[in-house]
């Protein structure tokens, strides 16, 4: 959270100036002009306003590039404060139809997280609440790949990892690993946390399994000084986030995570640990 925020009469006479010292990492699922059922709509964004936000990305100097490069470079000690790595989470299938095709039209790089028991299927662990979402398959995941998006892990089954013991976390994630090496001919960096949900003893399985990041949704970003590479935070980016408000956000102009509630109201969060607190297990469907 950074201080010492503009009032609105002064923001407009501050130019836009990065955030030094931190990594900035946005997350999309869906990219697609459908509409989407109820419960899915904040996972779902247009392309029209995915094209908006890569435009806004380079008018305000910003490169788009892939979790793993935004790493490297912060690891190197060089300056990040012009990157901002693009993920999307889950390999819905119009990732191909909408997303790859704005990508290189931006020039833009990004990773892309999959749960590899749901390849060429469709999106099971969301249940028949939001219809069927078909999932990327492997061809396709593979030309994804050639034409040079980072393709990560999201767990095997998109099981929620810090409710499981460690023997299955490990079983969960390199199963995952050794598929995508298998089908892609690279080992995979990278691994979002299904629902962003981890623990120390999950960062520390994930860390063992062979990747070397992964990532969590925190609705705020990470400063570079102290880096946790297995707790690396993301912003959710939302159906109704304007292009302005993602530059100012990701240039400093506006607090990340006063911004970044308002957009993205995690119910479904609070909803899961009530209930797992009063049942001692969760079911809430979410992507
Ligand atoms: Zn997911």
């Amino acid at each position: 959270m950074r201080e010492g925020r503009p009032t609105s009469g002064e923001a407009e006479a501050v130019a836009a100036a990065p955030l030094p010292g931190t990594v900035r990492v946005l997350m999309y699922h869906s990219i697609s002009p459908a509409p989407a059922e109820r419960g899915f709509r904040r996972y779902r964004v247009s392309p029209a306003l995915l094209d908006e936000h890569l435009s806004a990305l380079a008018g305000a100097g910003l490169r788009a590039v892939s979790l793993t490069d935004l790493l490297e470079q912060a690891r190197l000690g060089r300056d990040v404060s012009r990157l901002v790595a693009l993920t999307f989470d889950d390999a819905f299938a119009d990732f191909t139809d909408h997303a790859l095709p704005l990508l290189g039209h931006h020039r833009a790089q990004a990773t892309l997280y999959v749960p590899t028991a749901h390849v060429g299927r469709d999106a099971g662990w969301l249940g028949a609440r939001h219809g069927r979402l078909p999932l990327m398959d492997w061809p396709e995941l593979r030309a994804a790949s050639a034409s040079g998006v980072e393709i990560g892990s999201h767990g095997h089954w998109h099981r929620e990892l810090d409710v499981l013991p460690a023997r299955e976390v490990l079983a969960e994630v390199q199963l995952s690993r050794a598929l995508l090496e298998d089908e892609l001919g690279t080992a995979p960096q990278s691994l979002a946390y299904p629902f962003g949900y981890a623990t120390p003893v999950v960062r520390g399985v994930v860390h063992q399994a062979g990747f070397a990041s992964a990532c969590a949704v925190g609705y705020t970003t990470t400063p570079v000084p102290g880096l946790d590479p297995f707790a690396v935070q993301r912003l959710l980016v939302a159906p109704g986030t304007t292009p302005e408000q993602l530059a100012d956000l990701l240039t400093g102009r506006q607090g990340v995570e006063a911004t970044l509630r308002r957009w993205t109201r995690p119910a479904w969060r609070t909803a899961r640990r009530v209930r797992h607190r009063l049942t001692g297990s969760s079911h809430v469907r979410a992507a």
